[in-house]
């Protein structure tokens, strides 16, 4: 079937394209108009309207483990992206994996990374994901902190035999990348430490955190992985903790890297209180180091849960849980922590966090190298994403909200001096062009032929924030599923996987220590068979570079 968007305004910047005009597809394709007068099957007007490929969300803590334990701790959170699945009871609650797709897909978003799977869970965590309808979705695998990266490098083993283990989880546990959460520091935790920096030794194994990250970094890229090693870094919160930062993206020595929600290191000590915005010094080094790239994890007001496999931060962070009730826990590798938090735009340092996040969006200069993510659910809700576009388009919209924040945070930040406002052009490199680049994703994120016919239509609304709330229509693999915000045609999507070669020896091994450690078959801890699934071609395998 051939279908045509007619007359919307595209916005298309991975092809320099930005101006009315057509968009067609056919069987989920995008396709070439066809020559002469060739009728469509199908016909959608979208005079007046703006059209963009389906966005792409890097890094949104959607399933797995972790998750799940959150939403045990804090059923109270339901209502934060709840939707009604009538047919289901048990699935109604809301904060769940069927609310996570429609929400996603009624804003126009039609692929969503979670970046935090132990690979040892990765099969909960991927039948989860499968029980997310319409979007397609993708994991990272989390090493780092694992014994048998760990044992390798304080072993010396070679690089190779890093490649081989690292290709070998990436295989097993049908991950598109790897990230690595404060490296070394649930190590450290477990032995009673209770800070943890790049230099810093991980006890027992004698490495440092900067060691994992370049060991890492290096086995990703020697790999041809298309997503950089994805680096949640040490001192997650802390006052000053922007040295850490800056030290990581020095550490990147050319080869890429991404930093995940940096937000959360933009803090400098200056002030009265000790605390204040260190974003401008943290623009400037991403603005100067081209392989890197980061994400920002913005902070919005309002009650939210936080969820990380830093175990570290996590317990440190506890005493400030509100409602007060968290979980932590130790476990293999890296263990984690669930700690409800509710920022206050009245609190100073809630303000300062959240002016913190704008500023580094506004003052990286390369749309295509900050992302847009509030590290959902640590930052905020996903569902906060249409006033952070509205935010970000409109100064007279930031200067609206600054006026409501503790007078003391002016001192401290610079954003009320930020004139830049986002274009529709610069938000979809942003949130498309420039995502699907990252991972690897050719035939996504915009609308050349060839592409996957993920299409989202909006109103061309001067309230952004409504605009992007409710896209007027969604395509996924060309299907129609969503009208006004409002999901009209379920679907399933897969999972994104890459394969990276690997020397066959590396399964016996694999084998052995999973037998001697556990006393099961390696396949059984980590492995994810597609037949679980229960669903046709549930994998997409994206290619390597190597
Ligand atoms: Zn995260």
């Amino acid at each position: 079937m051939l279908t045509r968007i007619k007359g919307g305004r595209v916005v298309d910047p991975a092809n320099g394209r930005d101006g009315v005009g057509d968009v067609w597809f056919r069987d989920g394709r995008i396709v070439d108009a066809p020559a002469g007068d060739n009728g469509a099957d199908d016909t959608y007007d979208a005079a007046g309207k703006v059209v963009m490929a389906g966005a792409i969300d890097i890094h949104s803590h959607i399933a797995g483990s972790n998750v799940n334990t959150a939403r045990l701790l804090m059923p109270e959170l339901q209502g934060a992206v709840a939707v009604a699945r009538p047919q289901t009871p048990l699935a109604s609650a809301g904060w769940g994996t069927f609310a996570t797709g429609c929400r996603y897909a009624g804003m126009g978003f039609t692929t969503v990374v979670e970046p935090a799977v132990a690979p040892d869970y990765a099969l909960h965590a991927h039948l989860e994901l499968a029980d997310i309808p319409i979007i397609d979705k993708a994991t990272l695998s989390v090493l780092g902190n694992d014994d048998y990266l760990l044992s390798l490098m304080r072993a010396s083993e070679s690089a190779s035999a890093v490649r081989d283990y690292v290709a070998w989880t990436l295989a097993t546990s049908r991950a598109l990348g790897i990230k690595v959460i404060n490296a070394g520091g649930a190590v450290a935790f477990k032995a009673n430490m209770r800070e943890f920096s790049l230099d810093d030794v991980v006890p027992f194994y004698g490495v440092s955190s900067r060691a994992i990250v370049k060991t890492l970094q290096r086995a990703v890229h020697e790999l041809g992985v298309p997503h950089p090693l994805h680096v949640h870094c040490n001192n997650l919160g802390l006052a000053g903790n922007a040295d850490t930062a800056l030290a990581t993206i020095a550490a990147a020595e050319g080869l890429p890297l991404h930093l995940a929600h940096l937000q959360f290191y933009g803090y400098g000590k200056e002030g009265g209180r000790g605390f204040s915005s260190a974003a401008a010094r943290l623009a400037e080094a991403v603005n100067a180091t081209k392989s890197v790239t980061v994400d920002v994890g913005q902070v919005m007001f309002g009650q939210t849960v936080t969820i990380s496999s830093d175990v570290l931060r996590q317990f440190n962070a506890r005493k400030g849980a509100s409602p007060r009730k968290w979980l932590i826990f130790d476990g293999d590798a890296n263990g984690g922590g669930i700690v409800p938090y509710n920022y206050r735009a009245a609190d100073f340092y809630n303000a300062v966090q959240w002016c913190v996040g704008l500023e580094l969006f506004l003052l990286i200069d390369d749309p295509s190298r900050v992302f847009f993510t509030t590290d959902h659910p640590n930052g905020a809700p996903f569902t906060t994403y249409p006033d952070i576009f509205a935010l970000l388009m409109d100064r007279d919209l930031r200067a609206q909200w600054i006026e409501g924040l503790p007078p003391a945070v002016k001192e401290v930040t610079t954003l009320a001096s930020i004139k830049r406002e986002y274009s529709l052009d610069e938000v979809a490199t942003m949130t498309r062009a420039a995502p699907a680049k990252l991972l690897g994703l050719a035939d996504r994120g915009h609308l050349a032929p060839g592409a996957v016919a993920d299409v989202a239509v909006y109103a061309d609304d001067a309230d952004r924030a409504k605009m992007f709330r409710a896209a007027s229509l969604v395509f996924k693999d060309g299907d129609l599923v969503v009208r006004d915000g409002e999901v009209t045609h379920y679907r399933w999507g897969r999972a994104l996987t890459v394969v990276p070669g690997h020397d066959r020896a590396i399964e016996r091994r694999m084998r052995d220590y999973y037998s001697e450690r556990y006393g099961l078959s390696a396949e059984v801890m980590a492995g994810v068979p597609a037949a679980a699934i229960g669903r046709p071609d549930p994998f997409e395998q994206v290619p390597c570079a190597r």
